[in-house]
């Protein structure tokens, strides 16, 4: 029978107020790999408490102590690394390689963030006056909210969390409904390095629900989401309510471009790996391809060559490219975007059905259009599936229009030999990331992670970004004239 998993509040395993279970199932196999409670609204408030409660500690531990929990999860998550990467193709059906890299990143940014603890770093400035000091120093905001998504089961949560506990936050943490064993695990992780009670509290449970409750609890003074635009543009009107802050990192519909000069076999390498790794379900997948006219024809023979022959099936089996996709609505929704793409007029070049690798679970074929025009609403709208939409192009500034046209502006690539067409995509390109002779894929947890346009509302996670993520920034004027100074009026003299 699978192993039933409680809610984690205030130090502790406890049951839910509601009594009701959901299973967590393999989207491969279909397995049952654990039961897991639905948290209610009591379970928000307790959780709410126990974090105000734990705040109170941690809040008063010094930063590099606070450090030393970090740099004890990052081993523990070294140590689990194997088995974590496995339990996560099972819950979420990514390939191996890549829920190990998963991982890694978990235990990248967690070393990172530790590593802030000796940072965290404000300015020192001038004053306008005479004998005055001026600085800024960065304090916790007290209870964070933390929503996280399904494709990156670990990291996401841990770019989160780990940011959050070093700046000196307590946690409510609600994962997504199709990862929650993941968010266990990690958990788990903090625990065995010694993180005091309530400084992370888990509740499981629907987004419509236990989500709900976290973004409108009055005692929870902020909210970093990652998911759909949908949900984030909710939870933004939401928090203006008790004037919340919210940090949102939400969808991408995210482009390459690839110039006649480009090194065509380099860009199909980094255009095969961005549409198709993790079955397209990642915020930086690429979904359009836009090919200059020139080299067109033969880069799509090669690439129809070469998506032929990827392999989709278990992600557990070191033969899988390509996993299944995480649940049966994602599916039908993959299935629904194929036929708007018929019915627009793009061509299917290749795919656009379910597959059957001899499992129940949800598989669907690496897909590619061409003819895709930039209005068709698979060059708009985010699938979130393996399926690519190619578009033509004659010249850089069109490519660069074609790319802009869109409301997301999460990550994008440009394949060229010249160092001008670089960096003009590096300038113009309207993204939070760019890459050259890169696919979109491919963030370090040092540098600066979010988008612009529909992707989000100006923050980033990772880099020193996380740390102002999570901290309120104070002016501190010290005067030490002994005498009343006016600053703009004194200073006028
Ligand atoms: P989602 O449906 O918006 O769900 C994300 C999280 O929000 C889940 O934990 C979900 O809970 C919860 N939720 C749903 N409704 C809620 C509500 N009304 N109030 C509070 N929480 C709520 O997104 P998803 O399908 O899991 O994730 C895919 C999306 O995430 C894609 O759009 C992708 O691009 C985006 N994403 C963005 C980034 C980035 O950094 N920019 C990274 C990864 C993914 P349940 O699971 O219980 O529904």
């Amino acid at each position: 029978m699978a192993q039933r998993y409680k809610l984690f509040i205030g130090g502790e395993f406890r049951d839910s107020t509601t009594g009701e279970i959901f299973d967590d199932i393999n989207p491969a196999t279909l397995e049952n790999l654990a039961t897991i409670q639905i948290a209610g609204s009591k379970d928000v408030d307790r959780a709410v408490e126990a974090a105000e409660a734990g705040f109170k500690v941690w809040s008063k531990i010094p930063a590099p102590k606070r450090a030393e929990v970090l740099f004890r999860a990052a081993r523990i998550l070294q140590e689990r690394k194997e088995e974590l990467a496995v339990l996560m193709t099972e819950e979420m059906g990514k390939v191996l390689p890549e829920t190990r890299g998963d991982v890694q990143e978990a235990i990248d940014i967690t070393n990172y963030a530790a590593g802030e603890g000796r940072q965290m770093l404000g300015e020192t400035t001038t004053s306008e006056l005479k004998e005055k000091f001026c600085m800024t120093i960065l304090r916790p905001i007290g209870v964070v909210g933390l929503i996280t998504p399904w494709n990156f089961p670990i990291a996401i949560p841990a770019w989160k969390i780990m940011p959050a506990l070093i700046t000196g936050n307590a946690i409510v943490f609600k994962p997504a409904s199709d990862t929650p064993l993941l968010a266990h695990k990690l958990v788990e992780v903090l625990i065995e390095a010694g993180l005091s009670p309530g400084v992370i509290n888990l509740v499981t449970g629907p987004g419509g629900t236990v989500g709900k409750a976290i973004v409108q609890h009055p005692r929870i003074n902020a909210i970093s989401f990652t998911g759909s635009l949908d949900t984030g543009k909710w939870i933004m009107e939401e928090c203006s309510k008790t004037m919340k802050r919210v940090s949102l990192e939400l969808g991408g519909k995210n482009p390459v471009i690839v110039m006649d000069d480009a090194d065509l076999e380099l860009a199909l390498e980094g255009v095969l790996w961005g549409a198709f790794g993790t079955a397209g379900q990642r915020c930086t997948a690429t979904s359009r391809l836009i090919l200059h006219e020139k080299i067109k024809d033969e880069f799509i023979k090669r690439l129809l060559a070469k998506t032929k022959a990827l392999s989709v099936g278990n992600g557990i089996l070191p033969e899988t490219d390509i996993g299944p996709v995480i649940n049966k609505a994602q599916l039908e929704k993959i299935e629904r975007y194929v036929r708007i793409g018929k019915e627009e007029g793009a061509t299917l070049l290749f795919g656009g059905n379910r597959i059957d690798p001899g499992l129940p679970g949800y598989f669907f074929e690496p897909t590619i259009f061409t003819d895709v025009k930039p209005k068709m609403r698979i060059a708009q709208e985010e699938i979130f599936g393996p399926v690519l939409g190619i578009l033509t192009v004659s010249n850089l500034e069109e490519a660069i229009e074609v790319a802009n046209n869109t409301k997301y502006g999460l990550s994008s690539a440009i394949y060229t030999g010249n160092i001008g067409n670089a960096f003009r995509a590096i300038e113009k390109i309207e993204a939070g990331i760019t890459y050259v002779n890169a696919p979109t894929i491919g963030a370090e947890v040092h540098l600066p992670f979010g988008g612009v346009k529909g992707t989000g509302n100006g923050f980033r996670e990772a880099g020193t970004e996380a740390v102002k993520e999570f901290s309120e920034i104070k002016a501190v004027y010290i005067d030490y004239s002994g005498r009343l100074q006016k600053a703009q009026i004194d200073s006028a003299e």
